[in-house]
């Protein structure tokens, strides 16, 4: 049996982040990932935009982790060479009702303490965005993307440098409670005993508290899977900005919006659909929803469109329920000392990553 001072559950782009920043202050940090190396699910199938703060509602760990979080993670990619751009966002409005959404948007991004936003005009958008069809658009420009691979890989190296370990293909099965902290009993037959759980588990975060006995139903802790396809486009050339519609009114998602990537490359999407299984395969099934919702902002022919990659959202929100916010606790409260969870951690997650890191060693 191995004796660990903190063991983290998870090689997605937060328990890196988390292991990197704890790492530099405590010993003996051990992260565990059930893949055969980091990033597999949620941190690689996600759109890489660093968002600005500007939809959530204010005073929400979202909104103070993602405003924070952006200027971080610029700070952090221009310091250790990860690629990213600062490239800014257009998010489009084509009739008086989207108007007014674009200026509630604002006035809540200004509350979060977004900076730079404006809302500009026909003949003002067209002279950035030329293919682009907007009567009005809010100006974010603090808006970018970064390669969330590098990022990954960036953390990981740093972390290790820093002292951790970082084990791959660990699969934690159940969690014992002990007077010293817990075991964590993994698919191998080995056994953990560590101080310090925290739970970054994306998907499997709610069965992880599940497995040390935190009852995820009634805490209102149990996940709903959202499923989000992407389509690419290799004759649209030339955007600069990435463009959003106006958010989805019920809060499940974005809207379909136009990313480009480092290469100029451009992506739609995703879609949003709750799901029950972990399944990452994808037909053409919504293909006409995306050309419905993609040809409100630019001219796109069928053929020009081909399905890209999906991901699968971490939510907390169930199918028509409210806004849900990060869970991030340290569980003494529910008889759990020690054991830190990070639960519905879905967009803006990427971009907060290292914010999260720092609210997590706040919990130690
Ligand atoms: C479609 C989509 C688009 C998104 N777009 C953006 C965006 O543009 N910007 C943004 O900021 N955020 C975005 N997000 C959110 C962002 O991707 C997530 O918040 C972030 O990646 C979550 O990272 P994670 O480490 O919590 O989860 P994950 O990356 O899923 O990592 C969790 C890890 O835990 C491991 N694990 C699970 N169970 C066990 C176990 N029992 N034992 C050991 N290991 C285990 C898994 O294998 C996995 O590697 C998007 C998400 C989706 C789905």
């Amino acid at each position: 049996m191995e004796q660990v001072n903190i063991l983290i559950i998870g090689a997605g782009v937060i328990g890196l982040a988390i292991a990197r920043e704890l790492s530099e202050e405590f010993v003996d940090v051990v992260l565990v990932e059930k893949e055969e190396t980091f990033g597999r699910h949620t941190s690689s199938r996600n759109s890489e935009v660093l968002h600005s703060g500007i939809y959530y509602p204010e005073g929400s760990l979202k909104a103070q982790l993602c405003v924070n979080g952006i200027q971080e993670i610029y700070k952090f990619a221009k310091e250790n060479n990860v690629p990213f751009k600062n490239c800014g966002k257009l998010i489009v409005a084509n009739n008086k009702e989207e108007l007014f959404i674009l200026e509630e948007l604002k006035i809540n991004g200004e509350k979060n303490s977004v900076i730079g936003l404006e809302i500009i005009n026909e003949s003002e958008c067209k002279k950035i965005e030329s293919q682009i069809k907007a009567k009005y658009a809010l100006k974010v420009p603090s808006t970018g993307i970064i390669d969330s691979h590098s990022l990954m890989q960036k953390l990981e190296s740093e972390a290790e440098n820093n002292g951790a370990f970082i084990v791959y293909e660990m699969e934690v099965i159940s969690i014992d409670a002990s007077d010293e902290g817990y075991f964590a009993n993994f698919a191998n037959g080995d056994v953990f005993e560590a101080k310090t759980i925290i739970n970054c588990a994306g998907l499997f975060s709610d069965k992880i508290a599940d497995m040390v006995g935190i009852n995820i139903e009634r805490e209102n802790l149990k996940l709903h899977w959202c499923k989000g396809e992407y389509y690419k486009s290799s004759k649209i050339k030339d955007i600069n900005h990435l463009i959003y519609p106006v958010p989805d009114p019920n809060g499940v998602f974005l809207g379909i919006h136009l990313t480009i990537n480092l290469q100029g490359e451009v992506r739609f999407g995703p879609n949003a659909y709750y799901v029950d299984e972990l399944n990452y395969e994808m037909d053409e099934a919504y293909k006409s929803q995306f050309l419905k919702a993609i040809k409100k902002y630019i001219n796109i022919d069928e053929e020009n469109l081909q399905l890209d990659d999906c991901g699968i959202r971490a939510k907390l929100q169930k199918e028509g329920g409210e806004f849900r916010d990060f869970y991030i606790k340290e569980e003494s409260e529910k008889g759990f000392p020690n054991f830190i969870n990070c639960i519905g951690i879905e967009s803006p997650g990427l971009t907060c990553c290292l914010t999260i890191a720092k609210e997590v060693r706040k919990l130690i």
